[in-house]
C-alpha cells in the first residue's frame, strides 16, 4: 500500500473493471477519488458505495470518453468539486477487434475515439489542471508492442497512447509530473473474460502467459497504485508490461 492521503485522483472508466479496482485502489491508498462512466450510473454508483463502506471517498461522474468536450468538462468538475487534481488514470477504452481485410470505420473509430482521443483530450485539460508532482497513468496493452491477429487497430491506438505519454512526460517533468502507460496482458473482466464458456480465446490467451493463467483487474490496479505513489516519482515516459510474461 501506498499512502496518497491528500490526493486526488479521477479515473475514466471507473464503473467496472479494471477501473473499477483502480479507483478502489487509490481510494484504500488515501486518495478522494473521482470515476467516470458512460452508460453504467448503477455500476459507478456499487463502486461509489463501496469505496465509502471500506472508508473511503469516491463520486462517480457521467462522461463519455469518446468526447474531447465531456472529458474537458469531466477534468474541469472534479478540479472544481474537489480543489485540484493529482492522479489522471486514463482507464477507459473498448475493444474492437476483427481481421484488417473486414475491419469496419466505425470500429476503427471507436478504437481510436476512447482510447487515443480520449486520453489526449483528458491530458490536455489536466495538464492545465495537474498539481506539482502529479501522475498520469495510461492503459495501454501488450499489443501495443507486439502483433496478435485482429488486434492491429486496438494496438495502434494503444501504442499512440504509449507514444504520447512519452512526449507529455517530456513537457510537464519540469513540474514533477509523471506520465507512464501499463500495458496489461489478458485480464479478467467483462472485456476479455477468463472462463472459456464465456471467451473462445481465453484458454490459449492464458497459455501464451508464462504463468499460465489470466491476471486479476487488482494486479492491474496494483500497478497504477505503485506508478501513483510517491515510490514512483522517478519513472516517468515508461511503459510498464504487466502480462503474467506473455512477452518475455
Ligand atoms: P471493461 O470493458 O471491463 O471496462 C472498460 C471500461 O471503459 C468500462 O468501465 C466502460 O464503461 C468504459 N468505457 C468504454 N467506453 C467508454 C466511453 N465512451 N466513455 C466512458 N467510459 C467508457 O474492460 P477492462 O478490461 O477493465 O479494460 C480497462 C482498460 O484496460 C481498457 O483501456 C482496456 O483496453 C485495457 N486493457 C484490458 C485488457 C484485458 O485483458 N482486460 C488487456 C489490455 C488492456
Amino acid at each position: 500500500m501506498s499512502d496518497l492521503t491528500g490526493k486526488v485522483a479521477l479515473v475514466t472508466g471507473g464503473s467496472r473493471g479494471i477501473g473499477a479496482a483502480t479507483a478502489k485502489r487509490l481510494a484504500a491508498d488515501g486518495a478522494t477519488v473521482a470515476l467516470s462512466y458512460h452508460s453504467s450510473p448503477d455500476a459507478a454508483r456499487a463502486v461509489v458505495d463501496a469505496i465509502a463502506e471500506a472508508g473511503g471517498t469516491a463520486q462517480a461522474y457521467r462522461a463519455d470518453a469518446a468526447s474531447p468536450e465531456a472529458n474537458a468538462a469531466l477534468v474541469r468538475q472534479v478540479v472544481e468539486d474537489h480543489g485540484g487534481l493529482d492522479i489522471l488514470v486514463n482507464n477507459a477504452g473498448v475493444y474492437k477487434t476483427g481481421p484488417v481485410h473486414e475491419f469496419s470505420d466505425e470500429d476503427y473509430d471507436a478504437n481510436l475515439d476512447v482510447s487515443l482521443r480520449g486520453s489526449f483530450a483528458t491530458i490536455r485539460e489536466a495538464a492545465k489542471h495537474l498539481r506539482d508532482d502529479g501522475r498520469i497513468v495510461n492503459l495501454g496493452s501488450v499489443v501495443a508492442n507486439t502483433g496478435m491477429p485482429g488486434n492491429g487497430i486496438y494496438g495502434a491506438a494503444k501504442a499512440g497512447v504509449a507514444i504520447l505519454a512519452k512526449s507529455v512526460a517530456k513537457e510537464l517533468g519540469g513540474r514533477g509530473i509523471t506520465v507512464n502507460t501499463v500495458h496489461p496482458g489478458p485480464i479478467d473482466t467483462d472485456m476479455n473474460p477468463a472462463d472459456p464458456g464465456e471467451n473462445p480465446y481465453a484458454a490459449t490467451l492464458a497459455g501464451m502467459t508464462a504463468l499460465g493463467r489470466y491476471g486479476t483487474a487488482d494486479e492491474i490496479a496494483s500497478a497504477i497504485a505503485f506508478l501513483a505513489s510517491d515510490d514512483a516519482a522517478y519513472v516517468t515516459g515508461a511503459e510498464l508490461t504487466v502480462d503474467g510474461g506473455m512477452t518475455a
